[in-house]
Parts: structure tokens; sequence; C-alpha cells
């Protein structure tokens, strides 16, 4: 493999020379990016950018010549393996400037002599949002690259997934900004480099690219249109976004804008709110560990393709609130769970559907290969034949007949991709043979001559081995010599002779390897025809190109229909599996839930041998807060959680786990779990706790849905209790939403008496001789009593630590009543009387210092004592 360039006066030739001064000059355009330096068959990275590669990937870092005197860093990694390079890269949260070579060694020695530098160039510059390459991207998740910027005190929002050509513009309340972002799960966030309190890790660009106008000139430029008001009427500061946002994609792609669909305007009351704190606490598309699996979304997840899993995904992270719309999306589940054998072809189909968006994302951003067209050739007429077969369906719901025109409508596409192609063409285009026999007579021909030269080449050596009498004698191919032949050392002798007819161009050990004019002839043919025929199969892969890039919008539209079909087709499996039920959606603000279940926690009491207990819910007008107690392990927090899943669910336009429900729609969902819940976790603090709780105050409106899982629980008893209690009483009197509480205060039952629409539940839960039961039934009435002892003996807390506590909390319940206050009852409680409790040990090194007195040493005595303490600590405990 070349890794250096005779023409840059090879290797370790230093700093001083005009490679290096190349380099710099690449360097200074991209300073906050590793720069990948093209050299041969290597991409090189050189000073400190080598240091931190060579850091990331774990590969040799080495030098090259010296700058300044000191020696110059460098590492490289070979162009056919960059792209999981750079995954690795990326991932680490580095940018990447790709400069490639834009001309050929031989080029340059034309232009300017056999010294002169091969010229380079950034073609690309590659970041977490700006990415399409397969292998670099989640097929499960979209990419969002996302701008911001303000305009007349609006904060707008621009956000594009180049990998399939969505675009999403809109305006956000402040309020609501990193609720956004955390829907989209962004990849990267560029914003102005004046904006105030920009999220954590956005990429600050120049304030310029973000000017209102620009960006209303190049979109109307982009879609070819005269006015943007089809879209939308876009206000100063979404404009603004949107011009940071093209003017990012321009800087990445150096000039070539990827594909891009017609934005989609996004309005925050169209959808279910759910703040960023909630999606992480009820895990609906990422579970505590970052991961999928273990999530809402996965426990759903019945899909067979990735735009499928991307749209389920976007789905359930954006629950709708037009009820038509939610109805549209249940139809069209309805219909594929009443017809099994439909939902299995269909399913059936789509299992072998390539990704057809992303393979045009590729093909947009100029990155396509003649494989992403053979897959656009090969998904496109299967969108058909799925056209054909849900064509037959009798009063197809809306959702469906507005989805079938879209998988229809490109057979001159796919005819000719058809007929160009051939079955499975490869990735690379640079080896040919991706363009089908009988497409082109003239490529055919070439081929033909190649071909015939080949076989005359092949001919040649039958009468080369009988002219010299060796019968081992070969022709071979490589890189390097081209077609030559091959005899053993032994047999070398009489090819020497002058008149032999073959010129020697190599001895190896063993081998002698010569050249021949006739096979010198043949083997230019060979080589020119393949050339041509190189050239022929590139040009028609350029038109190719281009008549799919002429039906890009209409491609994107179909490779979005199938992604419906397969949202839909994989809930009604989900519901089927499952036993889930289609939700009734009402206008009253009820939540009546019969059998409700938590998926996630379903399938792992399954897995762990268990049953799960369906639990009901019913909200309404005169019963909205639901104050839920039992003991700990019961079942509250899944109970909560299950309910907010099953509205999250029902608004995405899916069957949820129940037997019936019945809600109004949610406009926002809030889920907030007790600080001492998360802080294993580390990222919840009590402060935290009390800020979002505070946010639900404030936001939470009569529709709004809130679950509350032991809130006041991070600080001391009496504050924790005080908390909770004004909490759920605000939530009552002035929020009046939908809320179930979860708490271990069981003072707050006394809310009961003073809240008219405030009841009071708990988990059920029973003693059997002497071992704790729970039953993970909810029922009506407050818990009779804790078990929190109960459940510390069932987790295995030694029995005499269990019977301590026992003694403690006699005391402090009796202490309770007394005047003075819960501790009173402790001052009289024997130390150490548990019968069973061993006489702890003192601790020698305590009891070492304590009968030191401090002020009585002298520095001798001091010393000593150091030493002892030692000596004690050494020996432990004993
Ligand atoms: P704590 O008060 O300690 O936070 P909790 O009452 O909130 O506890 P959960 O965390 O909801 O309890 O549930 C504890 C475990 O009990 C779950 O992990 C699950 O294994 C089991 N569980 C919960 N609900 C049910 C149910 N309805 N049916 C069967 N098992 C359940």
């Amino acid at each position: 493999m070349a890794r250096t360039e005779q023409t840059d006066g090879g290797a370790n030739s230093g700093a001083a020379t005009p490679m290096m001064a190349q380099y710099h000059v690449l360097k200074a355009q991209v300073p906050d990016c590793l720069l990948f330096y093209r050299m041969g068959d290597f991409f090189e990275l050189f000073f400190d950018d080598a240091k931190a590669a060579a850091a990331t990937l774990d590969i040799a870092l080495t030098a090259r010549g010296t700058h300044d005197g000191q020696p110059v860093a460098m590492c490289g990694v070979p162009v056919h393996a960059a792209e999981g390079y750079l995954a690795r890269l990326i991932k680490a949260g580095h940018r990447v400037a790709i400069a490639e070579q834009t001309e050929s060694p031989a080029e340059a020695k034309k232009r300017g002599g056999s010294k002169s530098l091969v010229a380079r160039g950034i073609v690309r510059v590659v970041t977490a949002g700006t990415l399409t390459e397969e292998s670099l991207l989640d097929a499960k998740a979209a990419n969002w690259l996302v701008a911001l910027a303000e305009a007349n005190g609006e904060l707008g929002m621009a956000a594009a997934d180049i990998s399939t050509g969505r675009f999403e513009i809109g305006c956000v309340p402040r309020s609501q900004r990193d609720a956004e972002l955390a829907r989209l799960s962004a990849a990267e966030i560029v914003v102005p480099d004046t904006l105030e309190d920009a999220p954590d890790g956005a990429y600050p660009c120049p304030r310029a690219r973000f000017d209102a106008a620009a960006g209303e000139a190049r979109m109307k430029s982009l879609f070819g249109v005269a006015t943007l008001d089809g879209y939308g009427a876009f206000s100063r500061a979404e404009l603004a976004a949107a011009a940071g946002l093209l003017a990012y994609l321009d800087n990445a792609g150096q000039g070539t804008l990827p594909f891009l669909q017609p934005p989609e305007r996004r309005q925050a009351a169209g959808h279910m709110l759910i703040d960023a704190a909630t999606r992480e606490s009820l895990e609906l598309t990422q579970a505590s560990d970052g991961g999928r699996r273990g999530s809402l979304l996965d426990s759903v997840d019945r899909t067979v393709t990735g735009a499928g899993a991307r749209l389920l995904r976007a789905d359930i992270a954006a629950p709708l609130t037009d009820r038509t719309a939610i109805e549209a999306r249940l139809d069209l589940v309805g219909l594929f769970e009443a017809d099994s054998s439909l939902r299995d072809a269909v399913r059936r189909a789509l299992k072998a559907q390539p990704d057809i968006g992303r393979a045009l994302g590729r093909i947009a951003a100029g990155r396509g290969s003649p494989r992403d067209a053979g897959q656009l050739r090969d998904g496109l007429a299967e969108a058909r034949n799925l056209h054909d077969r849900l064509g037959q369906i009798d009063h197809p719901p809306t959702l469906l007949a507005s989805l079938l025109p879209r998988l229809a409508g490109h057979g001159a596409l796919v005819d000719q991709l058809s007929r160009a192609l051939v079955p499975m063409p490869l990735v690379d285009a640079d080896k040919g043979g991706y363009i089908a026999e009988g497409y082109d007579a003239a490529l055919d021909t070439l081929r033909a001559s190649g071909g015939d030269g080949r076989r005359a080449i092949a001919a040649l050596e039958a009468r080369y081995r009988t002219e010299t009498g060796i019968a081992t004698l070969r022709i071979r191919h490589n890189g390097v010599l081209g077609y030559h032949v091959e005899v053993a050392a032994r047999h070398a002798d009489p090819l020497m002779k002058a008149d032999s007819g073959f010129t020697h161009r190599q001895t190896l050990a063993g081998v002698v390897r010569f050249n021949a004019a006739d096979l010198h002839d043949h083997a230019i043919k060979v080589a020119q025809a393949g050339a041509h025929a190189l050239a022929a199969e590139a040009a028609h892969l350029e038109e190719l190109t281009q008549a799919v890039l002429d039906r890009r919008h209409a491609i994107a539209a179909t490779a979005d229909a199938l992604a419906r079909l397969d949202v839909a087709t994989g809930l009604a499996e989900r519901a089927a599996e499952g036993g889930w039920c289609r939700p009734t959606l009402v206008d009253h603000n009820c939540f009546e839930i019969v059998g409700g279940r938590h998926p996630v926690v379903e399938q792992a009491v399954a897995r762990a041998g268990g049953r799960f207990v369906a639990n009901d819910c019913s909200l309404s007008e005169d019963s909205r807060l639901w104050l839920v107690t039992g003991p700990n392990m019961g079942g509250k927090s899944t109970f909560l959680r299950q309910n907010a899943a099953i509205a999250v669910l029902a608004q995405s336009g899916s069957p949820v786990p129940a037997t019936s429900a019945t809600l109004g729609l949610v406009d926002r969902l809030f889920s907030r779990v007790g600080a001492s819940d998360n802080l294993a976790r580390g990222r919840s603090t009590f402060m935290v706790e009390m800020v979002e709780t505070a946010a639900i105050l404030a936001q939470a409106t009569q529709r709004s849905f809130v679950i509350l899982d032991e809130v006041g629980r991070g600080t001391s008893t009496y504050d924790g209790l005080a908390i909770a209690w004004a909490v759920v009483e605000a939530i009552h009197n002035r929020n009046r939403c939908r809320c179930l509480f979860a708490t271990h205060y069981h003072e707050l039952t006394r809310l009961a008496e003073r809240l008219d629409a405030l009841t009071l539940h708990h988990v059920r839960a029973r003693e059997w001789k002497g071992e704790l039961v729970l039953l993970h039934e909810l029922v009506r009435g407050p818990a009779d009593r804790s078990y929190g002892l109960a459940v510390a003996k069932l987790a295995g807390l030694p029995a005499p630590v269990v019977t301590r506590a026992r003694a403690v909390l006699a005391k402090l319940e009796a202490g309770r009543n007394a005047t003075g206050g819960l501790a009173a009852g402790l001052d009289d409680l024997p130390l150490f009387a548990a019968a069973a409790a061993a006489e702890p040990k003192v601790d020698p090194l305590h009891a070492a210092l304590a009968a030191t007195d401090a002020d009585t040493l002298s520095p001798r005595d001091a010393l000593e004592l150091v030493y002892r303490l030692k000596l004690l600590l050494e020996n432990g405990a004993d």
C-alpha cells in the first residue's frame, strides 16, 4: 500500500517541505477539526491531531520530520478502513475534516514537473449531525442536526436528518427548548456564538450565518419556489435558525448541500409536551443506562425495517394531541390487527425492504454507491407490489388511502434501474461490473474486447509453453508489473537470452518474471478496454443518480409511507401478542384504565417466571388525584408509570397494554421521582427534584397528567412531609390536573378529608407466618401500615439489625404522640438492648485515641502514639 507520494519529496523529509506548507494552509481552514490529510492509500494526521486521534483510536503514534526543531507527531489510517475510524472519532466527540487529493500524481506532474505537489482540498467536514454512512448511523434512530436562533424575542429551531432528508422548522417557548431537544435526541446542536444560555455541548457558529433574510432566500432557491408560504408562515427566528442550519450543512459538505425534503412546520401544540426529565424517568425511548433495551419503545417495537423503527421512535417521542390524527393511526393499526394474514404478508414484504430513505440520503449527498441504486430499484418495486396488494382492500382507512398513491408511481425509474443494473450491485463503484449486460451496446463491446484480450492472453500462455518447452510457465497479473510471464528460477536461463523474445523484469526467490512483445500488446488492449468500460459504467451511474434525484421527493414520500405501514403492522402484531386494546379517546378529562399493565415490567416479571398483576386506574372529575401508599417493592412506581406509558402509547396511535382504556387527551405529561430514588444514578439531587416539581406546578394544566413518585423523600422527614403535603394541595386546588401521587408518608392520607377530588389507594401486602407477601394489587383505601421492616428483612438485612430497628420504630411511634416530638421516645431507648444483637466490638483505634489526652503529650509521646495507631490499623479490627 503506497503511503507516501514520491512527488512530495518522500517520507521524513520534514516540515519545511511544500507538503507541510500545504498541510498548514488546509489546517488553518478547519482549526477545530482533526484533519484527515490524504496521502496515497492513507489519511494522515499530524501534530496535536495525531496525538488526539492516536489516543482515541489506540493506534501507533509515529513521527515525520521536524517542525521548529521538534519531531512532528503523525499517525494514519488506511483509506479503505477510514469509516470505522471516523465513527470512533465522531463518537468520542471529535469533528473531522477530510482533505482529499483533488488531482492525480500524473496530473500534478503534467502541471508542474516531477517535483510538483499534488493539489489537495477539504471536501467534507464530518460531524455527529452530518453523517450519511450506513456504518456510522444507528439504523433504528434518526440523526438530527439542530440549529437554534433568536429573533424578536422568539427562539427558532430548525432540525434536519440528512440521512433521510427530514427537515423541521418551528418556534419553541424557551421553557420547552430542552424538551424539544430531548424529543429529537439531537446528535449535534449549532447556535450563533452570541446566543446566551446555549444548551450544553452546542457548537457556536458566527452570528452572521443566522440571518433570516439569507435563510429565506436560501430555502426558496433550494426548493425552487417563489414564496415559502406553502410550507407555513415562518417567523424571523425560524428563518434565522434555518439559515444557520443550511450554512452549517453547506460548510460540512463544502458546498454540496445534502438532500432535504421541504420543511415541516412544527407546532408545539400539536404534540403532548414531555420534558427531558419526564422522558428520562419514564424511559420512553432510552432505558436508564442510555441503551434502547429496557425502554418503553423497545418493549413496543415489532417493526421490521430501520425506517419503521425510526418512525415509531419519533411517534413515541412526540405523542399527538389531535384526536383525528390519532384515530387515523389507530384505524390503520386496527385494520392489520383484524386481519392477521394481511398483516403477515405486509410484514414479510417489508422485512425484505432495503432502507431506501437512507440510500436516497447517501445518493443525494454525493456518496451513493451502485448498491444504493440497486436498493432503490428493489425497494421501489416492492413498494409497488404492496400498493397493488393493499389497493384491493374495500373501504380502506383514511390513512391507508392517503399512503397508497405514495407507494406507486416510480414505474419508469424502476424500469430504468432494472435494465441498467446487475441483480446485486456492489458498494465499490471503482471496480465496475454493476451495469448489466445488454443495457449499453458500446459497453458490451468494450467488455467483449477486454474479454477477448484476456482469452488471447490465456491462449498465449499455451503458445509460450509449447515454444519454450516449459510446462510450468504461467502468465500472471499483478498491480505493479501488469501481465507478465513467470517461470521457476531453474527454467529461467533460456528466457534470459537476448534473442529469446522475452525481456527480464524481476527475479524473486524461486521465480523469474519476464515481459514479451505479444503479451504487452494484448495487455494494453485489455487495460484500455477495461478503463473505457469503467468510464462508461461511471457515466451510466451518473445518469441513474440524476434520474433518482429528479424523483427524490416522491421517493422520500414512498420511504415514509413504507415506514408508516411498518409501524402500523408492528403495533398490530404487538397488540395481538400481548392482548392489548385500542384506546378510546374522549373530550373530558377522564382516565379509565381496566386491567392496565406495564409492558417493560411485565416482560421482566414473566422472564423471572412470575405473573404480572393487572391494575385498574380510574381518574375522573371527582377523583382526579390518587394518593397511592403501600409497602416498598409493592408496585407503586410500576403502577404510576404504566398509566403514564398508556397515555403516551394511546396518543402515539398505539394500542395499549390494558383490557380497556378510555382517556381524555393529555396536553402535557409530567413524571417526577423523589430524589432518593435517583441518587444511585448520581444525577438527581433534592434540589433538582424541587426545581422539577416547581416546573410541574407552574406548567401543568387541567388537561395534563402528572405522576409524582415519593416527592419530598430526599430531605428530612418533617421537611419532606411538609413539602409533599403542600404539593398535593397545590395540584389538587390550583393545577386541577389528573395526578397519581405515590408516597410513604402515611400522614398524607389525612388530606383525603380535606380535598374532595383526592382518593386513597394502596398496593396490597400481607404478612403470612411472619413472612411478607407482596400482592401487587391496587385497592381502595390507605395502607394499614408501611411494612418497611418486613421488606428490609426480605432483602436480607441481618436479623439482629431488623430486631433492633423494630425496637427503634416502637419508640419512634410512641414519641410521635409525645410532646417531645418524633425523637423524644429515643431518649430512654436502652443502648444495644436488642436481645439478639451481639455486643458490638469497640474499635481499638477509637479507644486508643479516646484514652489520649492531647494537651499532656510530649512530642516523643505523640510520635509513639502515631506508631501505635498505625500498628493497630495494620492489625485491623483485632
Ligand atoms: P418502592 O416504594 O421501594 O420504590 P414500589 O412500591 O414503587 O417500591 P415498584 O418499584 O413499582 O415498587 O415494584 C417493585 C417490583 O415489584 C418490580 O420490579 C416488579 O418486579 C414487581 N412488581 C411491581 N408491580 C407488579 C405487578 N403489578 N405485578 C407483578 N409484579 C409487580
